[in-house]
């Protein structure tokens, strides 16, 4: 069995900062993932320093992977969660909801048996993925939820400006000094040079899922690890990636899975009832389509508009 393991930062920042002050920045690994960040402005240095506690604090907690985590204790039904804990559990059941499902936080059970928690990679019996446990698997927001913490974490500091980068996922924080806006290359599933740029103004989440991030392959056929609750699969709807730009980290995060999930036509009727985020969807023949809010540049795409 061919095994793949993409932990390859998935999008390229092109930062210009004309005239800046001092700028922190670091790269470490948390949460199963490599994290870059850079901050500018006089904290600097202690919000790098603040940011890796809070990273470490949420792999502590919230790791599906990790068997001593609170979650995983959580999941053996060995400890109570606290009040803020459970609240956050809530807005994820929350995001659930508003997806009808296509993101799913119990999928634990179903992941495991794929083997994306060992990287003992195996395509499971259709038998023991109907048996699997409801377990919490927060895999699909966590990072953007860290991001989101962060956000609140750098207002409470003399920080001008931040790039996070957590596994792909982009938070950006405050403008830059010569105004322009932040601007994110969207990864190439294929491979390559980025496909595209996106440009955001200020406080932004930038959050990409797709199949090329982490799978194996058997037989020729990829198996990607964003699964398809209804079918305990991976999600084979056409597409190959879909990127969300939101305020808000976690939304980003939950819904850029979610839309994976639900494929362009539903995704595009989900985001016609919505008016907090915006997205990029690279179908599997590598054609994009980006909603029409959304500011993308350097490459051949069909815009969605609000109205059908
Ligand atoms: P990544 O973590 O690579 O950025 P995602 O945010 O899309 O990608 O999250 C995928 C992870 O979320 C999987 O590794 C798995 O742990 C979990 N997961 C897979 N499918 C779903 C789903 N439909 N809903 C919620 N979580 C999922
Ligand atoms: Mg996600």
């Amino acid at each position: 069995m061919k095994r793949f393991l993409c932990l390859s930062i998935i999008v390229c920042i092109f930062l210009s900062c004309a005239g800046c002050q001092t700028q922190y920045q670091e790269t470490f690994f948390a949460m199963d993932t490599v994290v870059q960040v850079q901050v500018w402005g006089r904290d600097g240095q202690e919000a790098v320093r603040q940011f890796k506690s809070l990273m470490q604090n949420m792999e502590d907690v919230w790791s599906a992977v990790d068997e001593t985590s609170v979650l995983s204790a959580y999941n053996r039904a060995e400890v109570e969660l606290t009040q803020s804990q459970k609240t956050f559990l809530d807005q994820v059941q929350q995001l659930s909801k508003r997806t009808d499902g296509a993101f799913d936080p119990l999928l634990g059970g179903i992941v495991a048996l794929w083997g994306f928690y060992d990287d003992d990679y195996k395509i499971p019996e259709s038998a023991a993925i109907q048996n699997a446990p409801r377990l919490w698997d927060l895999g699909a927001v966590v990072k953007g939820y860290a991001g989101q913490l962060a956000v609140d974490m750098l207002e409470s500091m003399q920080v001008e400006r931040a790039v996070l980068n957590i596994g792909g996922n982009i938070q950006t924080y405050g403008n830059k000094t010569d105004n322009t806006p932040w601007q994110i290359g969207i990864q190439n599933p294929a491979g390559g040079d980025p496909v595209g740029v996106i440009s955001v103004m200020g406080t932004a989440s930038i959050v990409t899922s797709g199949d090329y991030q982490r799978y194996f392959e058997e037989d020729g056929v990829r198996y990607h690890h964003i699964i398809d609750p209804e079918t305990g699969f991976p999600a084979d709807s056409g597409l190959s990636s879909v990127t969300v730009v939101c305020r808000d980290g976690m939304t980003a995060d939950a819904l850029s899975t979610a839309l994976f999930v639900m494929g362009l036509e539903e995704a595009v009727e989900f985001w016609r009832k919505s008016d907090d985020f915006e997205a990029v969807f690279i179908l599997k023949s590598g054609q994009i389509y980006a909603t029409q809010g959304v500011c993308l540049t350097d490459c051949a795409f069909e815009v969605i508009p609000r109205e059908d």
